[in-house]
């Protein structure tokens, strides 16, 4: 069997209900994210369901670049962040300290944490991002909030994650249907059977089997799957240009007995290493960039 068996990216339609939906489920890619970190099993249980949902989100979307989720200083959790390019590469990272309880609540951080989604639009230089107030315990609920708050499209998601997995299920209602178009309580209907899904089924049966299985009244038409893997976009280049930032003295501060800054990104372990020729070169480049431009 392949990746593309179990890391994949599923559209659907549900016609009579009027409604587009997403599925998606991460194996051998979360298994990489999950493998960097000796993660608490709850802050893993969380990063997957993350992972999934960045996953989910690009699904309804035309874009050439990434979508990230990441919320900062929640508690013990300092970072939790994972993103999902156009091309169907994912990754993710969480940071915490201190013990991480097995009944893990975000909501609990003083002051209260937030949700950035992001979307990173590399071909057009746009980038858009939207923030939801982490006020729930349930990841699945923030999402449904910020979609109906920021897109105003009525949306239902579901998030799992165990045995090595983790999946993701989302229903939007399709924008610029008129109320009337609808028969009164499609939107409703689809809810239920969707919240009758478990957790299991998500991670476990076959998508044609499960989209059949719970909405097969609504006319499911799925779409072939894209495939989804690990991948990262870190590079020699982007590393030069965060040694630079970081300027001069600290660069030369990193610099250890054998003569070398190594870097390692967080995540995929890739090693960068630069000698002294190496940050001249980086220091050197910097004097040609274009001067700041003036503020009036
Ligand atoms: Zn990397």
């Amino acid at each position: 069997m392949s990746d593309f068996a179990n890391d994949f990216l599923h559209r659907f339609e549900l016609e009579r209900a009027g409604v587009r939906g997403v599925f998606v489920r991460l194996n051998e890619s979360w298994q990489h994210v999950r493998e960097r970190a000796d993660y608490p099993s709850a802050l893993a249980d969380l990063l997957g369901r993350t992972l999934a949902a960045s996953a989910l989100f690009t699904g309804n979307i035309k874009f050439e670049g990434a979508l990230s989720i990441q919320i900062k200083h929640a508690g013990p959790v300092n970072l939790l962040f994972a993103e999902c390019s156009s091309d169907g590469r994912v990754r993710g990272l969480a940071r915490w300290q201190g013990e991480i309880a097995d009944a893990l609540r975000l909501p609990d951080a003083q002051p209260a944490p937030l949700l950035a989604i992001t979307i990173d639009n590399r071909a057009s230089g746009q980038r858009y991002q939207g923030l939801v107030p982490v006020e729930d315990t349930r990841l699945a609920v923030l999402f449904e909030r910020y979609f109906e708050r920021s897109e105003q499209l009525p949306t239902r998601v579901l998030l799992a994650c165990g045995g090595g997995r983790c999946a993701g299920l989302m229903l939007q209602r399709l924008p610029g249907r008129a109320p009337e178009d609808d028969d009164a309580d499609a939107w409703n209907r689809v809810g239920h059977l969707l919240a009758s899904a478990s957790e299991n089924e998500l991670l476990e049966v076959a998508p044609e089997t499960l989209l059949y299985r719970l909405f097969h009244e609504e006319g499911v038409r799925l779409h072939a799957a894209r495939p989804l893997s690990f991948g990262c976009s870190c590079s020699r280049e982007r590393v030069a240009a965060m040694l630079h930032s970081i300027g001069r003295a600290e660069a030369e501060a990193a610099l250890r007995d054998d003569g070398h800054v190594e870097v390692t990104c967080e995540f995929c372990n890739t090693q960068y290493r630069f000698d002294r020729v190496d940050l001249e070169q980086v220091f050197r480049s910097g004097q040609d960039l274009p001067a700041a431009p003036t503020q009036h």
